[in-house]
């Protein structure tokens, strides 16, 4: 299956593009993971990524859009896909239609999680990220020890350098400015599925097997 996640930041993308993943066992394509892995190695694309990303500015299509097409031929997204964080401007997307034209492969689903922004703002400033499994946790809701250790596998839990209130704003700015119109052009398609992304993680799951018609 070939699937785009989509939605603003916080909105749960990242966990449920997780599930996913491993339920249709297809890899999750995260660009900003990608990207942060990038800035860590301090590679090329790393350094002139990073100052998009430390204003929540979007990183210029023509970087994203070589590095999905890259991604999208390689022979581990041959059975499939899970895209979350892109594409996010219309250039971007117009981009896509002609790599899964050249690929002779076609677009199954787009989710896209909705939640308002008071939520998001709150899941953003409290989300904790494990520097080694990549596990999210919630202050809010998850039992983080004392020594901020990840319960899952005991790496250290940090918080990601763009989660923070200033940067936070300019990105659901930026999200409404150059991604919501997105989904009028994947509901042109037919091919937009709205879930509401508001509740327990396994319920906002069920939901979406039921849109795409998946077992559970
Ligand atoms: P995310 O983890 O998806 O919230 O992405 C973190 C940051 O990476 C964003 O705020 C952008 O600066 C950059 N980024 C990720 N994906 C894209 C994309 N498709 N186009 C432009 N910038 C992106």
């Amino acid at each position: 299956m070939r699937l785009i996640i989509f939605g603003p930041p916080g909105v749960g993308k990242g966990t449920q593009a997780q599930i996913l993943s491993q339920k249709l066992n297809i890899p999750h394509i995260s660009t900003g993971d990608m990207l942060r892995e990038a800035v860590k190695n301090q590679t090329e694309l790393g350094l002139k990524a990073k100052s998009f990303m430390d204003k929540g500015e979007l990183v210029p299509d023509d970087v994203m859009i070589g590095i999905i097409k890259e991604v999208l031929s390689s022979e581990r997204c041959k059975n499939g896909f899970i895209l979350d964080g892109f594409p996010r401007t219309i250039a971007q997307a117009e981009a896509l239609d002609k790599i899964f034209e050249e690929l002779n492969i076609k677009l199954d689903y787009v989710i896209s999680l909705e939640v308002d922004d008071d939520e998001i703002i709150k899941r953003l400033t409290n989300r904790r990220v494990c520097k080694n499994c990549g596990a999210v946790f919630n202050l809010l809701i998850d039992k983080i020890p004392e020594d901020n250790k990840c319960p899952r596998c005991g790496g250290e839990l940090y918080q990601r350098s763009d989660d923070n209130p200033e940067v936070i704003k300019n990105r659901l700015k930026v999200y409404r400015e150059s991604t919501q119109i997105l989904l009028e052009y994947y509901a042109k398609k037919g091919i937009l599925k709205s879930i509401n992304g508001v509740g327990e993680i396994s319920d906002i799951t069920e939901k979406i097997y039921k849109s795409i018609g998946v077992r559970s």
